[in-house]
């Protein structure tokens, strides 16, 4: 399978024409990227992919909204839209190891030195409120310092200068390990940026494993072949070899940087702080590249986040209820979990196991399998009917959370919260639900009895 960006635009062409549109005319990156996707969303009802020809002030063209339909994700992972998480979680059991390659087409351009300037990328403003322009659609590729194991993430960097970005690291998460390992030791950690890649790469940098599994072995076993990455110039990192750009740089030991307010997934515009500094030293990339954008906080992002999220969640839970049957992320720091309680106390126990696997993770609701997770009607019904708030909720205090939650009083320090919706003592015991008997049910004909049916 080609592993590059634009051969799954083609892919995307040849399924749907209408899934893609060109734009022509001339946009200001500051917000009309996003108000244009934001429009066709709201206003017709589309998702496309957006490929905006003419970017004020850059020579680059802006694609973005690769990731906002399932179905186009469906397509990356060579599978159907509701197969999605099985795909996921089977990429998951089976990582391919990337293979170094020793040509790749990302080097076509190389820009150093004096050549180098991030203000000739398209300076993306996204939403009012935002302190300037942000690289959304940039996945990080690191290397332990003190170890062997290699990461990859998604992390927001906001442009402060030709050779210069702040950068987000999520608090405690892998990518912010490495770099205070480096730190503790007065040294910068080497870091590239790939931007404009196949989905199935984006998916498997958003694995939401251990610090020791490789990401790169998800990407490879999404793609259906080992990822191809090559050397970069200025450091031993490798990298993907036909992602549409590289940027390759370091994080700067004991610097900091006023970074934000930045508009995030949480749908709010959280507050200036200071972070970390990035200095670039080299750009490479394809020769008429295609400059990703994630349209942060709207589908393009959360639907891309979501997959990956679910299937860890899942992971972690059937590890210890092996009766899981769905697990659903519907809302930031929300998860909804169906089980088939097989003994009474599996439901809290599965509260345990997501409120403990991930960070952002902060409200968990168990129901039994009779309920459609992706109803909320039906999840609020069985939290009103078959739970009792003094019995059946559990509130772990001042656990490290996402410093994104404007909620959290101190930075990061959140509560999380359980609630155990299943029925008690089970749901074979429980008051019966009402319905119809199945002969009645059979019997009746719509056609016969209700006109224009
Ligand atoms: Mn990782």
């Amino acid at each position: 399978m080609p592993q590059d960006l634009r051969s799954f635009l083609e892919q995307v062409k040849k399924k749907d024409p209408q899934d893609i549109c060109i734009i022509k005319k001339e946009v200001d990156p500051a917000y009309e990227i996003t108000a244009t996707v934001t429009k066709l969303e709201r206003e017709a009802k589309r998702r496309p992919i957006l490929i905006f020809e003419k970017v004020k002030g850059s020579a680059f063209p802006v694609i973005t909204n690769v990731h906002a339909s399932r179905s186009r994700l469906a397509l990356a992972m060579d599978t159907k839209p509701d197969k999605t998480q099985k795909a996921y979680l089977d990429a998951l059991d089976h990582p391919q190891a990337p293979k170094v390659v020793a040509k790749a087409p990302v080097k076509e351009i190389i820009l150093k030195g004096k050549q180098l300037d991030l203000q000739q990328l398209p300076q993306i403003v996204h939403h009012e409120g935002d302190a300037g322009p942000y690289i959304t659609a940039a996945i990080s590729f690191a290397k332990d310092p003190t170890g062997t194991t290699t990461n990859c993430a998604y992390n927001r960097l906001m442009i402060k200068g030709k050779d210069t970005t702040s950068i987000h690291l999520t608090l405690a998460k892998h990518l912010w390990e490495f770099y205070h390992s480096a730190e503790a030791n007065g040294r910068p950690l080497p870091v590239a940026f790939a931007i404009g890649v196949h989905p199935a790469i984006a998916l498997g940098a958003l694995a939401n494993g251990s610090i020791d599994e490789d990401e790169r072995g998800v990407m490879g076993a999404l793609l259906g072949e080992p990822l191809q990455l090559v050397k970069c110039e200025t450091s031993d990192l490798l990298v993907p070899a036909h992602a549409e750009m590289i940027i390759e740089a370091e994080i700067l030991p004991k610097e900091r940087t006023p970074e934000g307010p930045f508009g995030e997934f949480t749908g709010y515009s959280l507050g200036q702080r200071q972070r970390e500094v990035v200095r670039v030293k080299a750009i490479t990339h394809r020769r008429k590249a295609l400059f990703q954008d994630i349209t942060v906080a709207h589908l393009d992002h959360l639907l891309l986040s979501t997959i990956p999220i679910e299937a860890s969640l899942y992971r972690s839970v059937r590890a210890i209820v092996p009766t899981v049957k769905t697990v659903r992320v519907p809302a930031p720091f929300t998860c909804y979990v169906s089980i088939e309680q097989r003994v009474s106390g599996q439901a809290k126990n599965a509260i345990l196991a997501v409120l403990g696997s991930d960070i952002y993770m902060k409200r968990v609701v168990v129901v039994d399998h009779d309920v459609n997770l992706f109803n909320d009607r039906e999840v609020a019904w069985a939290i009103g009917t078959r739970c009792q708030p003094d019995r059946d909720i559990s509130i772990v205090t001042r656990t490290r959370g996402s410093d994104l939650d404007p909620s959290t009083q101190e930075d990061g320090f959140t509560a999380k919260w359980g609630v155990d919706a299943t029925a008690k003592p089970s749901l074979e015991a429980y008051t019966p639900r009402h319905g119809i008997p199945s002969d009645v049910w059979n019997r009746i004909n719509l056609k016969d009895l209700v006109k224009d049916t």
